[in-house]
């Protein structure tokens, strides 16, 4: 076993700017292109996907996963975008994977991280400062609430005792069509 590396979970969204792509565009599969090239990302910075799940949020759970920023300028924005149509939220697994989830998504602001970090996916992908394509936890705790509020059911104590083994060992393959990591029994 590899003593050197420990893996961490972080919650990830995908934002409906991604999502929710108007019909006249539909005809195009944008919507669909930018998801799987945000997958594609994923993949090939070695994340491996524990859980994920499309859901469109109403307001009320929208204030209650940002009710930090409330009182805000961009608080009703936000609430009113993330509300607007489907999220794709995904426990998300790598080490360190909270700071590196971060680093690949790329600063808050688009319009300024369109220069200053353009390979992120919020610099590539990104439409404004609200509608930054994607979300990540920002420390473990944070992490902990977030995933427990996106998978209640999930529980990460009995992950780690039971699947974490599985998972730093490298046993494990994707299913592509479930986009899902599953334990190679
Ligand atoms: P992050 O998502 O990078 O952790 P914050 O937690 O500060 O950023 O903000 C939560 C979300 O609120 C951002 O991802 C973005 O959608 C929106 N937001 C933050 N700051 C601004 C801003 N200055 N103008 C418009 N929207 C913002
Ligand atoms: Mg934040």
């Amino acid at each position: 076993m590899n003593s050197k590396i420990a893996l961490q979970l972080t919650l990830a969204l995908i934002k409906p700017d991604v999502t929710k792509v108007p019909p006249v565009l539909q005809i195009l599969s944008l919507g669909t292109y930018l998801l799987k090239a945000i997958h594609k990302r994923i993949l090939d910075e070695k994340f491996m996907v524990i859980r994920q799940k499309m859901m469109h949020l109403t307001t009320a759970q929208t204030e209650n996963f940002y009710a930090e920023h409330k009182g805000k300028f961009f608080y009703n924005r936000l609430v009113t975008f993330m509300s607007s149509g489907p999220t794709q939220a995904l426990i998300l697994c790598h080490e360190d994977a909270i700071s590196r989830w971060r680093q690949i998504m790329g600063p808050t602001k688009v319009y300024r991280t369109q220069y200053e970090a353009p390979d992120t996916l919020r610099g590539m992908y990104g439409l404004t400062d609200t509608r930054n394509c994607t979300h990540g936890s920002d420390a473990p705790e944070t992490a902990a609430r977030e995933i427990g509020f996106f998978f209640p059911e999930f529980d990460i104590g009995a992950w780690q005792r039971t699947d974490y083994k599985h998972f730093l060992n490298g046993n494990v393959e994707l299913n592509e069509k479930e986009f899902l990591h599953r334990i190679v029994t």
